[in-house]
């Protein structure tokens, strides 16, 4: 599918009206799936047709997670206010599910981290319901046919991208309820075991430049994702889909 049709999809609006919505379905007992799109999947959907089909499934609302996805729309003329990343749409649902006693599932992470995050939630919120399994141990399938059986009102999935989201989509269909996510690497961040850039990078939209320079090996992916995609995204905008 072309670059523009994938762009065309993701949610416009502000980070906080999109917290409030998903905080609404999860309050009502909607079905909600979020996917947070980087420039890496909708890249990657380019070439494999499952992650193409996530990207395009009806029951999947998208947000931009990251400044050059929102500045690609923006290329494009659409409406795009300001990114809504994993990591704090991840910590606000969280908080609202803590604050109103809710369920949780928390799938994914190395054990310390999601056990970690999970005595957080407790210790914080004394009414909140909190299951979790690490992401290295056991079949992801067996695990999904737990949490079906729980049903909670949100489910994190933080195996990284793709495969926590096409995870999520292929057992959708056993939940009616339920607000669903995949969340890449947040939850270690949200139980303290990794530090998020400093506040001026994410005001000033630059985490990216501060990933870089904790990492340069990572200079080489950044490239690819960002500076091809946001040229491919050029290209299309000037007409050439
Ligand atoms: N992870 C996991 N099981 C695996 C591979 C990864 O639970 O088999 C976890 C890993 O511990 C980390 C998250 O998935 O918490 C992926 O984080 P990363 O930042 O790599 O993902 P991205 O945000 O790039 O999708």
């Amino acid at each position: 599918m072309a670059i523009t049709e994938y762009l065309e999809r993701i949610f416009g609006g502000t980070a906080e009206e999109y917290a409030q919505r998903a905080e609404r379905a999860m309050l009502s007992g909607e079905r909600l799936f979020v996917v947070t799109a980087n420039p890496e999947i909708i890249m990657h959907a380019q070439k494999d047709p499952e992650v193409d089909r996530l990207l395009r499934a009806k029951e999947a609302e998208i947000v931009p997670d990251g400044i050059s996805v929102v500045k690609a729309m923006r290329m494009l003329g659409l409406e795009a206010r300001e990114r809504v990343t994993g990591v704090d749409l991840a910590d606000k649902l969280l908080r609202a599910a803590g604050r109103q006693g809710k369920t949780v599932f928390l799938l994914g992470a190395k054990e310390e981290v999601v056990s970690a995050l999970a005595q957080k939630l407790r210790r914080e919120y004394p009414g909140v319901t909190v299951h979790y399994r690490n992401g290295y141990e056991g079949d992801k399938d067996k695990i999904f046919d737990g949490i079906a059986a729980i049903a909670p009102d949100l489910t994190l999935v933080a195996l990284g991208a793709p495969a926590q989201d096409l995870l999520i989509y292929r057992r959708l269909k056993d939940f009616s309820r339920g607000v669903f996510m995949g969340v890449g690497g947040s939850f270690d961040v949200l139980s303290g075991s990794k530090r998020r850039a400093p506040a001026f990078f994410v005001r000033t939209n630059t985490e990216w430049l501060y990933r870089i320079l904790r990492e340069p090996s990572r200079l080489g992916r950044f490239w690819n994702n960002n500076v091809k995609f946001l040229g491919e995204v050029r290209r299309a905008a000037r007409g050439g889909r």
